[in-house]
């Protein structure tokens, strides 16, 4: 994106295409509201005042709509803004933007509307960041924990870490040009101040591998021979008919997979039976060589077996298979069998046909879940902030051990500087064009 672009005005359908009660429509940029005349029957737009009107396209009404006008700096992007809602049918919407382009306005660019929100200050880099993970949210707990940080909880974190930094390096510099009246910092001060900074970044990056996962959840593979009941267990934790159950053997032939919010996203993997067997068609086989795959890839595997004939040898080779991922093992037709004889500690006893157990199964998921993702995962970061996290940390080890070795503070102070550029790239104070385009570009149209 250039620089010239920028200061068109830009519009995009900002509402999901498909059929629905709404559609917006959003402009943004300097000729929003004479583009809006020309477009509206009502002439008549108050910034801040919700109106009512057509659409029209010369003579042609296109459709009845209710404008919502922002004067800059008042809006989203900090820019003047018209929406115009509309109702939410594709060709409607598609209508409304094509006469919208006609009169003046350019087709935005993806994330294009949040991006000027951050070059006009409404939000720092971390806020946009989090508007991105809050609409690509796979459950209810991250859409909150996303929108933590687009209230800047992050952000006022690292600006806490910063301020102190800066402090400290402020009396460095002082010492360093004005040393008859300012005395230098003692070095016993600074190796505290660094200490604590960096244990507050330690702070941070240790909730960076759950911010992960509840970014992009877990993968769980149902695994076992022919048979045991995958499908009906895939059918019942999701709590609907997706998988096909039978009693022939090999009727999961392909990989199937859906999404289980348990507060964390769980992608829920059925996978074909494991069999060794001569009569296994190619097709089966195929099936065979994903489940395998599936069960590598797999964070999670629920092991199952059936509880009527007990652990059979083709059972303990799959087992031997998955033996050292993370695992619970689960024996299946539990309501078949009324002498059962547990073969591995900690089995759960299970019948997807009385949901016996299906509860207490749920239970142990979830305790997996939670050593993955911790419930108090504090603070969500992606992987650019992490990065710049340990960037700024490294340097603050180095500010930390040449203060221990009482070196020189004009050193020390090149590192706090160092230290303080990684920060002010989470929050987007100093960054690269091709940083920001690289963010943005993730971003969906019309946002
Ligand atoms: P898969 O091949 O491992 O996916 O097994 P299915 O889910 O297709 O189930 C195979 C057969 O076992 C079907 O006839 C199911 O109705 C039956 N089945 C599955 N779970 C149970 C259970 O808990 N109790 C009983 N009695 N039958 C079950």
């Amino acid at each position: 994106m250039n620089i010239i672009q920028e200061f068109e005005t830009i519009a995009a359908i900002s509402t999901p295409i498909g059929t629905g009660g709404v559609g917006v429509i959003r402009i943004s940029g300097d000729k929003s509201f004479d583009i809006a005349k020309k477009v509206l029957s009502n002439k008549n737009l108050t910034p801040g005042k919700i109106c009512h009107g057509w659409v029209i396209d010369g003579d042609v009404k296109i459709d009845e709509v209710v404008i919502l006008p922002f004067k800059n700096p008042n809006s989203y992007t900090g820019e003047d803004v018209i929406e115009i809602q509309c109702h939410g049918g594709i060709n409607v919407v598609h209508n409304i933007l094509d006469v919208v382009l006609k009169n003046g306005a350019r087709i935005a660019e993806r994330g294009e509307f949040t991006k000027r929100a951050f070059l006009n200050k409404k939000l720092d880099l971390s806020q946009a960041e989090a508007v991105d993970d809050l609409i690509h949210a796979k459950t209810s707990n991250f859409a909150i924990k996303s929108a933590k940080n687009l209230s800047g909880v992050l952000a006022s974190k690292i600006k806490e870490i910063r301020n102190e930094i800066f402090e400290t390096a402020s009396r460095i510099v002082a010492g360093i040009d004005f040393p008859e009246d300012v005395a230098e910092p003692e070095y016993s001060y600074l190796i505290d101040k660094f200490e604590k900074s960096i244990n507050e970044i330690d702070n941070i990056l240790k909730c960076a591998k759950s911010s992960d996962i509840l970014r992009q959840g877990l993968k769980v593979a149902i695994v076992g021979r022919p048979n045991v009941g995958k499908s009906s267990l895939f059918n019942a934790l999701l709590n609907l008919d997706r998988a096909i159950v039978t009693d022939i053997a090999g009727t999961t032939r392909d990989v199937i997979k859906e999404t289980l919010d348990l507060g964390v996203a769980i992608t829920l993997i059925d996978t074909a039976g494991i069999r060794e067997d001569e009569n296994i068609d190619k097709v089966e086989e195929i099936g065979i060589e994903y489940s395998k795959q599936s069960a590598k890839e797999a964070d999670l595997i629920l092991f199952l077996y059936d509880a009527k004939t007990g652990l059979l040898p083709e059972d303990k080779e799959i087992y031997e298979i998955i033996k050292d991922k993370t695992n619970l093992i689960i024996a299946n037709k539990i309501d078949l069998t009324e002498n059962f004889k547990e073969e591995f500690t900690n089995t759960i006893k299970l019948s997807t046909y009385t949901k016996e157990g299906l509860e207490n199964l749920k239970q142990e998921i979830q305790k997996v879940i939670y050593k993955f993702a911790p419930d108090d995962t504090e603070y969500i970061t992606n992987k650019r902030q992490q990065h710049c996290l340990e960037r700024c940390k490294q340097s603050l080890y180095r500010a930390l051990t040449a203060a221990k070795a009482e070196e020189l503070q004009d050193m020390i102070y090149i590192d706090l500087k160092s230290s303080l550029l990684a920060l002010d790239e989470i929050t987007g104070e100093v960054i690269t064009d091709d940083i920001l385009n690289n963010i943005f570009d993730h971003f969906c149209i019309g946002k």
